[in-house]
């Protein structure tokens, strides 16, 4: 779980705590505001998730994406 005030970034990679159907575990951050857009790293669908349900569902960070980018 990660914390709700976490700052994110584009392009961050986040292992999450259920499996996706695709078999993978990784998202990446593709939209960060109120609702956080995630992409499967796996199987490439995306999503868009409130940003507690976000933070509770996220297990860590896998790579940690260019603030810069997110501006
Ligand atoms: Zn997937």
């Amino acid at each position: 779980m990660l914390e709700i005030h976490e700052k994110l970034y584009i392009g961050d990679v986040v292992e999450m705590r259920k499996q996706h159907p695709c078999g993978g575990w990784a998202w990446e951050v593709v939209r960060v505001g109120a609702d956080i857009g995630l992409a499967c790293c796996t199987c490439g669908r995306r999503v868009l998730l409130p940003r507690r349900k976000f933070a509770r569902g996220a297990k860590k960070f896998v790579k940690r994406g260019n603030p810069a980018a997110s501006e």
